[in-house]
C-alpha cells in the first residue's frame, strides 16, 4: 500500500447530524465533531473544543489503520516486540500525528471553510502529555516513533498517570513545584478497553494515612489494570501500533461487593485508595527515592503488562516453547525488573513448566538497558517491601540468586568476595534487592546508551557480570526522531532540507550527508543562515509574547537544557558566565560576541542542592541586567518549565549547545543530538554520545574540552579544588563574587551550600578543574562566530553527519541484535 497522500481524504465518520439544517452546506467531518461531542456550533467553539474536534477529525483518519495493523498483526503472527518503560516522556501529539500522518492540508481542509483558525493556533491547545522525567522518558517516546516507522510489531506499556511531571514556577529565583493535571480536559487520543482489563494480585492491603499510602499487612487485595491505548503513527500512517498505558483501580463491582463485605462506604474509600496507585509520576531523574508507592507502581506496570503479552501469546499460539521467537521485552532501566520474577512465576505457576524451561524461556524472552552509572540511581528495593506486596515474587528471586550463586562458585571456586558482589541480595541492615543484578542475570541482552557508557558498564560497574556473560554486553548508542525533532520543530529548516537533498532524510536521516558538499556554498549558506535567523527571532517573540522579557535575536544563542543536576553541571556554566561578568566589569571593551545565555530546566523537588543552582542562575541573570557594564553585551534567561513543547522551540534557535556533563557521567545525552541535527555548535567535554558526535562531525566542528573519563577517574585521589581557587585569579574573583554574596545581597549566605559541595567537601564534580579550559573553549567560540561564513560551514557539517543519531538507526539496531524483529507489512 502507498503511502497516505496529503491530499487524501479523513475517513468517513458516517455520522449525520439529526437535526435538519445543521449547517448542511458546511457539513465536515470537524463540524461533525463539534456538533455532535461537544455540541456547540463551530461558531461558537472555544480554541480548545476546537482542538479536540480536529484531533478527533485525525483520530478519524488513524483508526482505520489502526485497525488494520492489529487485523494485519494478529493474522501474521509475527514477533513483536515490547517496551517496558515506568515513562513516556510524549509531549504534544495532534502536530506530531498530523506530520507522521502528511496530514496538513487534511488539517487546514477540515478547518474550512471557517479558516479563521488554523492547524498551526489549535495545537497550542493541547497539554505536553509529561509521563517522564527527561532522557529516558523522552527516548522511550521517540522509540515508538521509531518502531512504528520501521513497521515492526510492537507496543509501548505504561503507566497512566494522572499527573505527570510537576510544572515547575520560578518565583524569586527560586522553583516551585504545581501539579500538572493533564487530564482535565478529557484527552482525545486515549481509548479505554475495559474488557482487557488484568487483575494485580497483592498480598497486603492499603490505607490512606495523611495523603500517603500505607501497606497494611495481612488482608491481600487486588488491583485492577485498565489499559488506555493511544495510537502510535509511523511515518508516512501505515503502520499504527498501539502505547498501552494502565490506570490503576480497585476490583470491579462484583468483586468489589465481595470484598467489602457489605461495607459500603469503606469499599468506596477502597476505590479512592486503589487509584492513587497511578495517581503520580516520581518526579526523580537519576536517583531512586525508595519509596513504598514506587515500588507498587513498578510490580503493577510489570505484572499487567506480561499477563497482557502472555494472554496475547497464548491466543495465538500454543507452545510454549515459542515465546521467545514471538514475544521480545525490552526493559528500560531495572524500573520494570520485576518482570523476570513475573515471567517466571507465569511460566511456573500458571503454565507448569520445570524450572530449567521456564528460565530458558525467561532469559530468552527478556532484555535489559542500562541508564547510568550513577550509583545513587541503582535500584535497590527492601526485601519487606516485596514481603508485603509479592512473597511468591521474593520467594523466586530467592531461588534465582540460589541457583546463580551456585554457577558462580563453579566458575570461581572460593571466591567468597564475588559471591557476596554479585549476589541479588544485598546483605546489610535490613535486605535489599539488587534490581540491576536481577535484570542482568535475567536477560540475555544488557546494554548500555552510549559507546562510553556501554564500556564503562563492562568494565567498572558490573564488570563480574561482564566476565560471567561477555556475549550478553553490547551497545546502543541513543537517537532521536527526525519527524518530531526536525520536521515538527524546524519547519523551516526541513523545508530547506527538502530543497536541497530531497525528503528521504525523513526516514533515512543518513541522506543529509548529502549537504555536506553544500557546506562552502555562499548561497546555501545564507540560506541556512536565514533559516536560523528565522527560528530565533520566531523564539525571541514567543518569549517576548509569553513572559514579557526581551531576548535580541541578533546576540549568539547559547542553551543549556535539561534536568538540573550536578554531573551536569550547570553550575560550571554559571561561574562562567560570573567569569565573564567579572572581566567586562573590569573592562568594558573586552572583546566578545554579544551572548544569550539559555537555562532550563527541573529540579527534583528534594534536590536542595540542584534547586540553590537554579536560584544561582535567576541571581547572576538580575545582576547582570542591572549593571549598564555587562547588560548589553551578556544576558541569562531562566525559562521556566522545561518540557518536550519548550525544547521544540528552543533547540531550532540555538546557536550552540551547552553538553558539559563530568566525563564519565552522562550515559549518553539525546538533546546534544537534537541540537546537532537543528545545527547547534557543540561545546562540550567528551562524554556519552558527545564523543560519537564528535567522531562523525570531526573534532574540529566541535568545542571539545576538559577532562577525559579516564582523568576524572584518576584524579579522584588527589585532586583538590582548593588550588585552583588559590591558583587561578579568575576562579578565585568568581567564586568570592559568589559567596562574598554580591548576587544575593538581601539573602547572606544563601550559597553556603555551594561554596561547601566545592571548596569543602572536595568538589566531586570537578567543576573547578574544567573552569579555565571551559573559559577557553569559549574563546574559541566567539572567534569562530565572529567569522560567520566558518561558523556556518561547522554547522551544515555537524547537520550533515547527524545522520547516525536517529532513533531509526537505534531500533534498526536492536531490531537486528537484540530482538530479531522483522517489519511486518501488508
Ligand atoms: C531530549 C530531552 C531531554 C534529555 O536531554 P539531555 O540533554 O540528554 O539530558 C530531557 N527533557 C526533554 C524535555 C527532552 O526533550
Amino acid at each position: 500500500m502507498a503511502p497516505r497522500t496529503s491530499k487524501s481524504a479523513p475517513a468517513s465518520t458516517n455520522r449525520t447530524p439529526t437535526t435538519a439544517g445543521t449547517a448542511a452546506e458546511h457539513a465536515s467531518p470537524y463540524r461533525d465533531h463539534l456538533a455532535l461531542d461537544q455540541v456547540v456550533p463551530a461558531e461558537a467553539a472555544t480554541p480548545r473544543e476546537r482542538f479536540e474536534a480536529l484531533a478527533r477529525t485525525l483520530r478519524d483518519a488513524i483508526a482505520p489503520n489502526w485497525l488494520k495493523t492489529r487485523a494485519l498483526q494478529d493474522s501474521a503472527n509475527p514477533k513483536r516486540v515490547y517496551y517496558l518503560s515506568m515513562e513516556f516522556l510524549i509531549g504534544r501529539t495532534l502536530v506530531n500525528n498530523i506530520i507522521n500522518m502528511r496530514a496538513e492540508s487534511l488539517a487546514q481542509e477540515a478547518l474550512a471553510p471557517a479558516p479563521e483558525t488554523t492547524w498551526r493556533e489549535l495545537i497550542e491547545q493541547e497539554p505536553d502529555a509529561g509521563l517522564g522525567n527527561g532522557g529516558l522518558g523522552r527516548l522511550a517516546a521517540c522509540y515508538i516513533d521509531s518502531l512504528a516507522t520501521l513497521h515492526i510489531p510492537a507496543m509501548g506499556y505504561g503507566l497512566r498517570y494522572d499527573y505527570g511531571i510537576f510544572r515547575q514556577g520560578i518565583e524569586n529565583g527560586q522553583q516551585v513545584e504545581h501539579p500538572d493535571p493533564w487530564l482535565a480536559h478529557s484527552d482525545p487520543w486515549e481509548v479505554v478497553r475495559c474488557g482487557e482489563s488484568v487483575s494485580v494480585p497483592i498480598a497486603c492491603s492499603f490505607e490512606l494515612e495523611h495523603g500517603v499510602l500505607r501497606a497494611v499487612s495481612g488482608g491481600s487485595s487486588r488491583l485492577m489494570g485498565t489499559p488506555y491505548d493511544r495510537p502510535v503513527v509511523g511515518y508516512g500512517g501505515e503502520t499504527v501500533n498501539t502505547l498501552r498505558l494502565w490506570k490503576a483501580s480497585a476490583p470491579d463491582e462484583f468483586d468489589f461487593r465481595e470484598f467489602s463485605g457489605g461495607d459500603f462506604v469503606g469499599a468506596v474509600v477502597d476505590q479512592i485508595v486503589a487509584e492513587s496507585v497511578t495517581r503520580v509520576l516520581y518526579p526523580d531523574d537519576s536517583t531512586n527515592a525508595g519509596q513504598a508507592l514506587r515500588f507498587v507502581q513498578e510490580y503493577f506496570l510489570v505484572c499487567c503488562s506480561l499477563g497482557d503479552i502472555v494472554a496475547r501469546f497464548r491466543k495465538q499460539n500454543k507452545d510454549w516453547q515459542q515465546l521467545p521467537e514471538k514475544v521480545a521485552i525490552q526493559l528500560n532501566d531495572t524500573h520494570p525488573a520485576i518482570a523476570v520474577a513475573e515471567l517466571m512465576r507465569l511460566l511456573l505457576d500458571e503454565a507448569h513448566l520445570s524450572w530449567e524451561t521456564a528460565w530458558d524461556l525467561t532469559v530468552r524472552t527478556l532484555a535489559y538497558t542500562n541508564h547510568t552509572l550513577l550509583p545513587e540511581a541503582l535500584e535497590k528495593w527492601p526485601v519487606r517491601f516485596f514481603e508485603r506486596v509479592c512473597p511468591r515474587h521474593l520467594e523466586l528471586i530467592y531461588e534465582i540468586n540460589r541457583r546463580f550463586l551456585d554457577d558462580v562458585r563453579a566458575r570461581y571456586p572460593g571466591d567468597e568476595g564475588r559471591i557476596e558482589r554479585m549476589s541479588l541480595v544485598e546483605e546489610g541492615h535490613g535486605r535489599l534487592i539488587r534490581m540491576a543484578h536481577l535484570a542482568i542475570v535475567g536477560s540475555h541482552s544488557v546494554n548500555g546508551v552510549a559507546r562510553i557508557h556501554s564500556e564503562l558498564l563492562r568494565t567498572r560497574v558490573v564488570s563480574d557480570f561482564a566476565e560471567m556473560y561477555p556475549d550478553r554486553f553490547n551497545n546502543k548508542t541513543n537517537g532521536v526522531t527526525p519527524r518530531r525533532w526536525i520536521q515538527q520543530a524546524n519547519p523551516e529548516l526541513a523545508r530547506l532540507l527538502n530543497a536541497t537533498i530531497g525528503d528521504t532524510w525523513l526516514t533515512d536521516l543518513s541522506q543529509l550527508q548529502g549537504l555536506a558538499a553544500r557546506a562552502d556554498d555562499p548561497k546555501f549558506q545564507e540560506e541556512f543562515r536565514a533559516a536560523k535567523r528565522g527560528a530565533k527571532e520566531r523564539f525571541a517573540e514567543w518569549v517576548r509574547t509569553t513572559t514579557g522579557q526581551e531576548v535580541d535575536p541578533t546576540t549568539l544563542f547559547d542553551c543549556q537544557i535539561k534536568r538540573i543536576h550536578e554531573y551536569k553541571r550547570q553550575l560550571l556554566n554559571v561561574l562562567h558566565i560570573v567569569v565573564l561578568y567579572s572581566q567586562l566589569r573590569d573592562n568594558p571593551d573586552l572583546a566578545m560576541p554579544r551572548r544569550t545565555f539559555f537555562f532550563a530546566g527541573k529540579a527534583a523537588p528534594a534536590y536542595r542542592l540542584a534547586k540553590l543552582i537554579i536560584k544561582l542562575i535567576n541571581d547572576v541573570a538580575r545582576a547582570v541586567d542591572a549593571d549598564p557594564r555587562t547588560r548589553d553585551r551578556i544576558r541569562v534567561v531562566f525559562l521556566p518549565n522545561y518540557n518536550v513543547t519548550l525544547a521544540e522551540r528552543l533547540i531550532p534557535a540555538a546557536d550552540v549547545s551547552e553538553q558539559i556533563s563530568t566525563a564519565g557521567y552522562e550515559a549518553s545525552g539525546t538533546g546534544n543530538m537534537k541540537f546537532m541535527m537543528n545545527g547547534a555548535l557543540t561545546i562540550g567535554t567528551r562524554d556519552g554520545a558527545t564523543i560519537e558526535m564528535a567522531e562523525q562531525a570531526g573534532e574540529e566542528n566541535l568545542f571539545l574540552f576538559g577532562l577525559t573519563a579516564q582523568q576524572v577517574a584518576e584524579s579522584r585521589g588527589w585532586y583538590d579544588p582548593r588550588w585552583h581557587y588559590e591558583n587561578e585569579p579568575e576562579t578565585r574573583r568568581a567564586l568570592d563574587l559568589v559567596f562574598g554574596n554580591h548576587f544575593s545581597p538581601a539573602e547572606p549566605g544563601i550559597y553556603e551550600p555551594i561554596r561547601e559541595a566545592l571548596l569543602t567537601h572536595g568538589d566531586y564534580f570537578m567543576h573547578l578543574a574544567d573552569l579555565t579550559a571551559y573559559a577557553e573553549a569559549h574563546r574559541r567560540i566567539g572567534e569562530v562566530y565572529a567569522d560567520p561564513r566558518e561558523w556556518t560551514r561547522r554547522a551544515i557539517l555537524n547537520v550533515a553527519r547527524s545522520g547516525l543519531f536517529s532513533s531509526d538507526r537505534a531500533i534498526a539496531e536492536y531490531a537486528a541484535d537484540i530482538w530479531s524483529a522483522e517489519p511486518c507489512l501488508a
